[in-house]
């Protein structure tokens, strides 16, 4: 074997891909460069760390399932003035993730609601915190798929960040109710949610049945919260 495919096999062998597929281009550069020992190997493994942290980052995203990646680039304040951009932006220090706190979006139809919380989730996945994305309806049907004594909410329970989409399409039986209870009441403490929703919180009674349980729930969402509600036009018929 040439010393060159010694060290890529051992690159590999060590899973440092970064470095296998470059090493030629970086022996070249250091030479070219007359760089020092010390500099060529400060430089190949903050690369190999750089693109180690890219592959992270992929696989958090594809592991929350996120319905598209735009994130506060993307997003025009000037179009929805209603909506406290700092306030936004703030969160983006995701200081509630580890404080195990929530965020309620509240919002009629088209205005930003689920934008703002994937742009949250992907803060969040960069800084290394496990993300699950889900609307509550795929929740319910998910929760319901299992039976009662089986019913594995570890899904819901185990991200650090939770992602519920849409509560408030759809009213839900109160067997649904009771395990979307279940897995907010064992969040709490426990992680942090995101919540996106077209109904204000005192219409919930109407997505949830029973006032005990959606006071209950509601409880459990609202002890630490922040609560950014979105009044104003519709993104999807805006006039361009
Ligand atoms: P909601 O969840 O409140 O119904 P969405 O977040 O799905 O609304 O927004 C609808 C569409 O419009 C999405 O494609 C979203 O990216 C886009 N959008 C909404 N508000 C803005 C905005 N202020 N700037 C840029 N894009 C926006
Ligand atoms: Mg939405």
């Amino acid at each position: 074997m040439t010393p060159v495919a010694r060290v890529r096999a051992a690159a590999v062998r060590l899973g440092l891909p970064h470095l296998a597929r470059t090493m030629e281009h970086h022996t070249a550069h250091a030479e070219a460069e007359a760089m020092s020992h010390l500099d060529f190997l400060d430089l190949v493994l903050a690369e190999e760390l750089v693109a180690r942290e890219e592959r992270r980052f992929d696989a958090a995203l594809r592991k929350a399932r996120l319905p598209h990646h735009k994130t506060l680039d993307d997003f025009d304040f000037a179009f929805q003035p209603s909506l406290d951009e700092y306030e936004v932006r703030q969160l983006t220090d995701l200081a509630f993730v580890p404080a195990r706190s929530n965020v309620a979006l509240l919002g009629p139809p088209g205005v930003g609601k689920t934008h703002v919380a994937v742009a949250l989730a992907i803060s969040a996945c960069r800084a290394g915190y496990t993300v699950a994305f889900t609307t509550i309806d795929d929740m319910a049907r998910q929760l319901k798929g299992t039976t009662r004594l089986a019913c594995d909410l570890s899904p819901y329970l185990r991200p650090d960040l939770l992602v519920i989409d849409e509560v408030g399409y759809q009213p839900f039986a109160h067997a649904e109710a009771s395990l979307i209870f279940d897995v907010l009441s064992r969040r709490y403490d426990k992680g942090a949610t995101i919540l996106t929703s077209n109904r204000r919180f005192q219409d919930w009674v109407e997505v949830f049945g029973d006032e005990a349980l959606t006071a209950a729930i509601l409880d459990r969402l609202l002890h630490r919260c922040t609560v950014i509600e979105i009044n104003g036009p519709s993104y999807r018929r805006r006039v361009t």
